[in-house]
C-alpha cells in the first residue's frame, strides 16, 4: 500500500502511544488500580495543590468529571489520596497524596524508562528537532480543540518568538530548543 508520509507518521505516533498504554497498564496492575488512577496519582505528585480538583483533572485527561470523580473516590477509599476541603466553600475540595499514595508514585514514576531509553539512541540535535516537531503537532491539535489546554510554551502568554529565538518573558531569557516546556508550572494561557 502506498501510504503518504503523513499517514506513516500518524501510524508511528499511534504505535508509540500504544507502548505508553501497555507500560502504564503493566504498572497499574502492580498496585491493583486502573491506568487512569495511576495517572491521577502521578499528576498529583508534580502539580500545584490548587489544580488537584476533579474539574481540572477531567480537563487534563480529556475525560468527563463523572469518570474522574469515580476514580478519585476509589483512590480516597484505598487511602492513596485524601480530601482537602476548601475553607471558603465546603462543597469544593482538592485532593492530596497520602503517605501510601506517595510510596506508589515513587515506585511508579519511572514506568516510561523503556521509552526514554529508546529515545537515547538519537543524537542531541535529533532529540531537539523531535521535541520541536512534537510540540508543533500538539499545538495544532490544541488549536483545533482535539486536545485540551496544554501548558506548553507555544500556548503561553509569556512566550514570544523573536526571529528564530524562543523567548520566555516571565523568566526574561531565551529558551534553548531543549528548554521548551510541555507542562510548565508557570504557564499562563494566551487571552
Ligand atoms: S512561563 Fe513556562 S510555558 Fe510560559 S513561556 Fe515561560 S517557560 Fe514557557
Amino acid at each position: 500500500m502506498n501510504q503518504s508520509i503523513n499517514q506513516k507518521i500518524t501510524y508511528g505516533l499511534e504505535r508509540i502511544a500504544k507502548a505508553f498504554r501497555v507500560l502504564l497498564w503493566e504498572e497499574s496492575k502492580l498496585y491493583k488500580i486502573s491506568p487512569i488512577q495511576i495517572q491521577i496519582l502521578l499528576f498529583c505528585a508534580s502539580h500545584k495543590q490548587e489544580n488537584l480538583k476533579v474539574s481540572f483533572l477531567a480537563n487534563e485527561f480529556d475525560l468527563t468529571k463523572a469518570t474522574i470523580s469515580d476514580s478519585v473516590k476509589v483512590l480516597i477509599k484505598k487511602e492513596l489520596l485524601s480530601k482537602k476541603i476548601n475553607s471558603s466553600d465546603s462543597r469544593s475540595f482538592t485532593v492530596k497524596l497520602t503517605k501510601k499514595g506517595n510510596e506508589i508514585v515513587n515506585k511508579a514514576k519511572g514506568f516510561t524508562s523503556v521509552l526514554n531509553k529508546s529515545i537515547d539512541s538519537l543524537t542531541t540535535i535529533e532529540k531537539e528537532n523531535l521535541l520541536a516537531n512534537i510540540l508543533s503537532i500538539i499545538y495544532q491539535l490544541n488549536q483545533q480543540k482535539i486536545i485540551s489546554t496544554q501548558r506548553m510554551c507555544l500556548t503561553c502568554f509569556h512566550y514570544e518568538k523573536k526571529g528564530n529565538t524562543n523567548y520566555c518573558n516571565l523568566l526574561g531569557t531565551a529558551l534553548k530548543k531543549e528548554e521548551l516546556q510541555i507542562d510548565c508550572p508557570d504557564h499562563k494561557m494566551t487571552a
